[in-house]
């Protein structure tokens, strides 16, 4: 399967954009031979699309259900009660709904970890997004409900190793957080992440109470040096948020090669705290963006997550000048996929095709002396014309195939939640 987009807007340059299968293969002016498709992007701008590297995409169905809590009356009174009552076909019509979310603004993976990930999978798999998929290892006293999880994992992992899914899935572990998972499973978790070479994507050092838990109840260490001693701190680590660092923290990050994943709105809509943007990046450490689920966010934009991270690291560092929207927008982007898809990510030849078309046709653009500041601080899902993944469209000009009927379906998901 060959396509080419015409005329499209690149770095300031108009050119055709050819693609051979799932890969770039020419860009140039004027681009001859023949394709199998031809796209007229006359007009549009094309960017690298966005990669959302933590996030729990079910819990669209409880999007609102309960907010403005503190945390445990939440979980206790809320979230756990209602997530109890999530049926498999649910959580693949709610991943259906969110995959629709993310692709109407301009996002071609997740990096997820929740429950009853055959159905999250299936559903990405037939949307067309990339994705990273591990089964939350969550652990309170409940040997059935571990041991449902243990075969899970074995079944995903398996049907990976064996090509059942598409180049677009990865399987990792997921642990949820060092304090919901015993020493003993995160050590396990440790040795099979270095057998596979899987990464492991857990919650870390998000608040300052996980911070003084982890130091009384194990010596004094912290959340980053008790990972480093079970064996997970290493270069398929991906931590998410990553809020309360101390500065050996930092020095342990920087050599052990492992990628950090902010997540700007969740943590000041939960008030865990502000990551230290400018300081991680002056250090070197290679970090990501993500939104997290959607009980805590409360949506999969990429648009609303880029500005809140600029916005809450020029806060946090007392410095206009730190995180740029050039910095941000990479971030959102390039970075992302270096950490999953490391062959996508960019616009050029030979990498894989993830591309979208912004439409500046749009009140935010008319002024449009910097188009990725216009991106970063005034864009919204909107301006997203039409999506590219892995050389197949998954977008245009704004129609998803089936949208109709994945809203129809979550809406009458949702009323066995109504209380
Ligand atoms: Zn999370």
């Amino acid at each position: 399967m060959s396509l080419v987009l015409r005329n499209v807007s690149l770095n300031g340059s108009v050119v055709d954009i050819s693609i051979e299968g799932n890969r770039f293969s020419a860009i140039a002016p004027h681009l001859g031979g023949s394709f199998d498709e031809e796209f007229d992007a006359k007009g549009m701008l094309a960017f690298p699309p966005f990669y959302n590297c933590h996030t729990h995409v079910p819990m669209v169905l409880l999007r609102g259900y309960a907010d403005d809590l503190e945390l445990f009356p939440w979980l206790n009174e809320h979230i756990w009660p209602a997530e109890a009552k999530l049926a498999p076909e649910d959580i693949y019509v709610g991943t259906r709904l969110a995959c629709l979310e993310m692709l109407k603004s301009g996002t071609v993976f997740f990096n997820d970890s929740y429950f009853m990930s055959e159905e999250i999978i299936s559903a990405a798999e037939g949307m067309g997004l990339r994705a990273c998929i591990g089964p939350t290892w969550i652990h309170f006293g409940d040997a059935e409900k571990c041991a449902a999880t243990a075969a899970e994992h074995a079944r995903i992992r398996a049907a990976c190793q064996h090509g059942e899914y598409s180049s677009r899935i990865l399987v990792a572990e997921a642990p949820h957080a060092i304090y919901t998972v015993p020493e003993a499973d995160l050590r396990e978790i440790a040795e099979r992440s270095a057998h596979d070479n899987s990464l492991v994507h857990i919650h870390l050092a998000e608040t300052e109470t996980e911070v003084n838990d982890c130091q009384k109840a194990h010596g004094g260490l912290t959340p980053v040096e008790y990972i480093k001693e079970c064996g997970l701190l290493n270069e398929r680590a991906r931590l998410a948020h990553a809020v309360w660092l101390t500065p050996h923290d930092i020095e342990l990050i920087k050599e052990s090669g492992a990628v950090l994943i902010t997540n700007p709105t969740s943590n000041l809509k939960l008030c865990s705290g502000m990551f230290h943007f400018k300081e991680i990046d002056e250090a070197g450490i290679p970090f990501t963006l993500g939104t997290d689920g959607c009980a805590s966010n409360n949506a999969h934009s990429m648009f609303t997550e880029m500005k809140f991270a600029a916005l809450s690291a020029k806060t946090q560092a007392k410095d206009s000048t730190a995180a740029p929207a050039e910095r941000v927008f990479r971030l959102a982007t390039y970075d992302g996929a270096q950490a999953f898809f490391p062959e996508a990510g960019e616009i050029a030849s030979g990498k894989l095709a993830d591309l979208m078309l912004v439409n500046p046709d749009q009140p935010y653009f008319v002024a449009d002396y910097n188009p990725i500041s216009n991106l970063v601080y005034a864009g919204e899902s909107s301006c997203v014309d039409t999506l590219l993944c892995d050389g197949r469209f998954l977008m245009k000009h704004r129609e998803v195939e089936g949208e109709d009927e994945i809203i129809e379906q979550a809406r009458r998901t949702c009323n066995k939640f109504r209380k």
